[in-house]
């Protein structure tokens, strides 16, 4: 009997039909913009729900629909749809639960784009967003209103990895109504699972660990039937940001090594930051699951691991030194993203001009690393003689 819940089941098998495609064992790209059919009764049938079949592919598209069943199962969900950015993803959710005049709480550091949308688009519908540290439930309580309807959560944050107690967000969610989302782009399923603990949406940016190669942009989103139907049928279509049949087939592919991958980088993780621990140059470090972490029990209870990103407070006294930091690592790549092959730094002080520069405010001498795939050993060697050549 096939566990259909074991992971390499749902890797290397699941949602895909192998007899149907000549039995290859790498799925066909199903690039066609539009579909066949063969009676007036089928057509009639699609025009009343297109969620039902193949008709259009705006709508479902069988390569697609691989990624889909793969994803739903990973996190535990019934549904699931796979948006061409993660961002998409974010904005058909919200976009989906929200009305005229509607009141959304959300963590105050969400990733940089859902700020923009809020703030800059909601906001000219009458949609007001409060913004919280989300680390303790009262914060909740207290900004709770009667207009309140929308939850939105991302923990661990991406830059500070602040985590929100998904048991009790969820308890005073279900009391008051509320719609909840949560982008789990830095955990991935495999480290936790907000849907079967009760949050209504997950969502995660495809682009970062599921893709996992830096080549293809894709946003996944997963909950019940019911709610991601809802959301097929209105924002997905009318929106038409879903995936692409190629770019989904590079996410499946992603897929197939994301356990082998997540291991990897967790490994290689904790090797690179007992190395920066005991750096005379770094101050402290922030990473969820060290003692040093001010909501390490917590991320303990609810979070399986934890791996990639690591923040870092280096003692520089000018800009300057973080520049030149930078810039003399040999390997390590400086860019935006994560969750890709190769090792990432970004230095928080990048908009800063020298003037600005405040030795004596921390977040100005942070820097988020990323671990990628390179060996641990590999990563610390850069690391040193940019510290050595920059200090
Ligand atoms: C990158 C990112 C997103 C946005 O995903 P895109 O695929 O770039 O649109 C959302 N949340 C987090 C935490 C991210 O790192």
């Amino acid at each position: 009997m096939t566990d259909e819940t074991d992971i390499s089941y749902i890797l290397n098998e699941l949602g895909e039909d192998r007899s149907n495609y000549f039995n290859a064992v790498a799925p066909p790209i199903i690039q066609t913009s539009n579909f066949r059919v063969n009676t007036v009764d089928e057509l009639k049938k699609l025009f009343a729900d297109e969620y039902s079949g193949y008709l259009y592919s705006r709508g479902l598209n069988p390569t697609v629909d691989i990624l889909r069943k793969k994803l739903a199962a990973l996190d535990e969900a019934e549904d699931c749809l796979v948006f061409n950015s993660g961002a998409a993803a974010i904005f058909a959710a919200v976009l989906a639960n929200v009305n005229k005049g509607d009141h959304i709480i959300s963590v105050k550091n969400p990733y940089s784009w859902v700020k923009r949308m809020f703030d800059l688009i909601f906001s000219r519908f009458g949609i007001e967003t409060t913004y919280i540290e989300g680390t303790d439930i009262e914060q909740f309580e207290n900004v709770l209103k009667a207009n309140s309807r929308f939850i939105y959560l991302e923990s661990p944050n991406s830059w500070n990895f602040a985590i929100q107690d998904i048991n009790k967000v969820v308890a005073f969610a279900k009391r008051n109504g509320l719609i909840t989302l949560m982008d789990n782009s830095y955990c991935t399923p495999l480290y936790q699972k907000p849907v079967p603990m009760g949050i209504d949406m997950c969502m995660q940016t495809a682009t970062k660990y599921i893709g996992g190669h830096s080549d293809t942009l894709g946003g996944i989103l997963t909950g019940s039937h019911q709610m991601i139907k809802k959301i097929f049928d209105c924002e997905y279509m009318a929106v038409g940001s879903g995936i692409q049949p190629f770019n989904a087939w590079l996410l499946i592919r992603g897929l197939r090594t994301l356990e082998i991958r997540i291991r990897r980088i967790t490994e290689s993780t904790k090797e690179v930051l007992q190395y920066l621990k005991k750096h005379p140059l770094v101050e402290s470090i922030l990473f969820p699951l060290d003692e040093s972490f001010p909501q390490f029990e917590l991320a303990g209870k609810q979070m399986k691991n934890a791996c990639g990103l690591i923040s870092f407070f280096v003692r520089a006294e000018k800009k300057k030194e973080i520049v030149h930091f930078c810039e003399n690592l040999k390997h390590i790549m400086m860019a935006v993203s994560w969750g890709g092959h190769e090792s990432l730094i970004l230095p928080r002080c990048a908009s800063l001009e020298e003037t600005e520069f405040d030795a004596g405010n921390k977040e100005h001498r942070m820097l988020r690393l990323y671990i990628g795939l390179e060996s641990a050993q590999y990563l610390i060697d850069d690391l040193e003689q940019a510290f050595r050549s920059s200090f």
